[in-house]
């Protein structure tokens, strides 16, 4: 791994490549700088474009700002005039316009392996998303995505239903694939009982998954960022999902309290 890792730096057009656009996190353990720790451990060169700032630590988010969407819109297109991704994850956008520009990037470049996870809140209750982010994503990015990743309570905002059972979750999995995502994967991690993932693709499978003990900064960031790794690899959606759902086992494993309320994932 460490090989692969070293390679990166200096063969980047030797090796598969993905992009992450995403949120500036200060601490490493969500965020860009926690995609990018996906994405060299899995042997995948990593590019990255900021959308949003956020000051937080292990304890939770402060505060957050969008970064101006022109200058979003400048990285993507300076970045593609040489470097065209392999996939691209987006999390963090922040503000409605950061929307319409990465979707107005997605399609300009007609970019594949499209992986959204979609952000409205953090674990520890702070707000990551302006109003208008859910209908815009649902309009603009999620019908351009080879895999959506919300938890349940986005797959709920995102679908417009609420989510208390089983049926309702395969319920939203099969509005947010209508809406044109190739795959669907509602995570488990932050619900009752299982730690089971939902993935949906016009079949439903269920990615069994033991429930960890404990709260975790980056879940969702770091397993999205695993799913676009392994498209960039060449895996299909489902064998994607269950790629980085396995390589989440090992990240809870080792993960570390830095002093604050939430834990964050060492990615070596
Ligand atoms: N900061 C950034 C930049 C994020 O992208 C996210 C989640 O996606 C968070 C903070 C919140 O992470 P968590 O809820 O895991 O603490």
């Amino acid at each position: 791994m460490l090989e692969a890792a070293a390679d990166a730096v200096y063969n980047p057009f030797h090796m598969k490549s993905a992009l992450t656009i995403a949120g500036f996190d200060p601490t490493g353990g969500a965020g860009l700088q926690a995609d990018l720790a996906v994405f060299r451990t899995l042997g995948v060169f990593g590019l990255s474009t900021v959308a949003a700032l956020t000051a937080q630590n292990s304890s939770g988010v402060s505060a957050v700002t969008p970064v101006n969407s022109r200058f979003l819109r400048k990285q993507l297109d300076v970045l593609f005039q040489d470097l065209l991704p392999d996939a691209v994850k987006i999390g963090m956008l922040l503000a409605g316009d950061n929307v319409r520009t990465v979707a107005s990037a997605l399609r300009r470049h007609d970019l594949r392996n499209v992986v959204l996870d979609p952000v409205f809140l953090s674990s520890t209750g702070k707000r990551l998303a302006e109003k208008d982010v859910p209908a815009l994503l649902r309009e603009k990015i999620i019908p351009r995505c080879s895999v959506v990743t919300p938890n349940f309570h986005e797959a709920a905002v995102l679908a417009g239903i609420k989510i208390r059972s089983s049926r309702d979750r395969e319920k939203a999995a099969s509005v947010l694939h209508a809406m044109g995502a190739e795959a669907v994967i509602i995570t488990g991690g932050h619900a009752e009982g299982s730690a089971d993932d939902l993935f949906f693709n016009g079949t439903f499978h269920l990615l069994k998954g033991q429930r960890v003990q404990g709260e975790f900064h980056g879940t969702g960031c770091t397993f999205s960022a695993a799913v676009a790794a392994f498209l960039a690899k060449g895996e299909s959606p489902l064998q994607a999902a269950k790629s980085a759902k396995a390589f989440m086992r090992k990240a809870f494993g080792r993960s570390f309290s830095a002093g604050g309320r939430l834990r964050l994932f060492d990615i070596r």
